[in-house]
């Protein structure tokens, strides 16, 4: 950690030091047209172009399968300029990070769009091949030299962690990604690692990853501001829970101390008190309080039910499921052909999905619960005929 931080400061020194150079030449007047390219590229190199940006949402609706999403960023990227054989790269890439089901979903996805833009006439441009692999080539060895420039430091002779317990997997990392899949140029370092760090923020659980990969990324030469707007069209075109965990980790490998989902304000919902539950779906009274639903990210959502006693709902089901927590009282549940069973405060209640039940208060005392669902295409509950008196009291 301490190290990948004084490799950055270098790097950042290393990165005023030669602006400081162009300066020079320009207010000498010396060289001005190639001092002047060289600063435009500069400048040009402080942003993201739009084919950069375009690798980002591929790569990340590949690792996470969102195959729709995936189809729109394919044709946005072949309309930004990446070519095919450029994407193409991008899933080859893929696979040593996501897994060979996910790329090859991506490369599937792929071969319709392309068929899709053929048949309406586009011409989408094929791109250069990647450098043939020289015969005789060593993985092995590029793979080790790959790997130690990318990440500053030599680790061809570990000397602890999982290299050295499973040195098999080191092998296959050096020689199969840093070797193969590296010594390929149809996407350059840069591009590489986009791909990289796009999947591994798409992903949950990968943030170590993601840390030292970002640490990368500005190894080969993107800057900050380049990361952060990485960071934003990961926000707006993969997901704000992929944004946050890439600036946290971007935060966290400046040195910057951020809150956590810096962007969000806690949202208090007033408790606006009780309200009638409908007769048509419910036999005595009941009332409803604290009806909350999360963003489509989370997507789940319930309240607070009140039951007198002897009240109860009709039959019903969930399409995904619900989850009861009882908050006061004692009541009853009941799926449809099973036993009544008793539930009382502090108890938990998983109905599944599809299955017909009943809940509601037993005949001696009222019940509260919270009751939390996820909806399936906007709905949460299909609601049946009502729980007879005999059904009640059948227990
Ligand atoms: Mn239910």
């Amino acid at each position: 950690m301490k190290n990948k931080f004084k490799k950055i400061s270098i790097f950042t020194m290393l990165l005023f030091i030669s602006t400081g150079i162009y300066g020079n030449e320009i207010s000498q007047n010396k060289g001005e047209v190639k001092s002047m390219e060289n600063q435009v590229q500069k400048k040009l190199s402080e942003t993201l172009s739009i084919k950069q940006k375009s690798i980002i949402p591929i790569a990340a609706h590949t690792a996470t399968g969102d195959i729709q999403k995936l189809e729109f960023a394919l044709n946005k990227g072949l309309d930004s300029g990446l070519t095919i054989n450029e994407i193409k790269e991008i899933f080859v890439h893929s696979y040593a990070y996501a897994g060979f089901p996910r790329a090859l979903n991506g490369i599937n996805t792929f071969m319709s769009v392309l068929d899709k833009r053929t048949k309406q006439g586009i011409k989408d441009v094929v791109g250069k091949e990647a450098t043939a692999v020289p015969v005789n080539f060593d993985s092995n060895s590029y793979g080790h030299k790959t790997r130690n420039y990318l990440v500053g430091r030599d680790m061809s002779n570990p000397t602890g962690g999982y290299q050295v317990f499973v040195p098999t997997i080191d092998k296959f990392l050096v020689e199969h990604l840093f070797g193969d899949i590296f010594y390929r140029d149809t996407l350059n370092y840069q591009e590489h690692q986009l791909v990289t760090i796009s999947i591994l923020s798409a992903m949950k659980g990968t943030e170590p990853q993601l840390r030292s990969h970002l640490g990368v990324s500005m190894n080969v030469g993107l800057s900050k501001e380049q990361l952060e707007e990485f960071v934003e069209v990961l926000k707006v075109e993969v997901s704000k829970e992929s944004a946050y965990r890439a600036l946290e980790n971007l935060n966290n490998l400046l040195g910057i101390k951020s809150p956590l989902k810096q962007n969000e304000d806690i949202e208090v919902i007033k408790n606006k008190g009780n309200v009638k539950a409908s007769k048509n779906n419910f036999t005595g009274d009941v009332t409803v309080e604290s009806m909350f639903a999360t963003d489509s990210s989370s997507n789940y959502q319930g309240g607070t039910v009140n039951f007198e006693a002897g009240a109860r709902t009709a039959w019903h089901t969930h399409p995904l499921g619900q989850t009861l927590i009882v908050i006061s009282g004692h009541g009853l549940v009941q799926a449809e052909g099973k036993a009544i069973q008793e539930i009382s405060v502090g108890d938990v209640v998983w109905i599944p999905a599809n299955t017909k039940h009943w809940h509601g208060a037993s005949l001696d005392s009222p019940m509260s619960h919270v009751a939390i669902s996820s909806p399936e295409n906007n709905s949460t509950v299909t609601w049946g005929e009502q729980v007879s008196d005999k059904q009640y009291n059948a227990k």
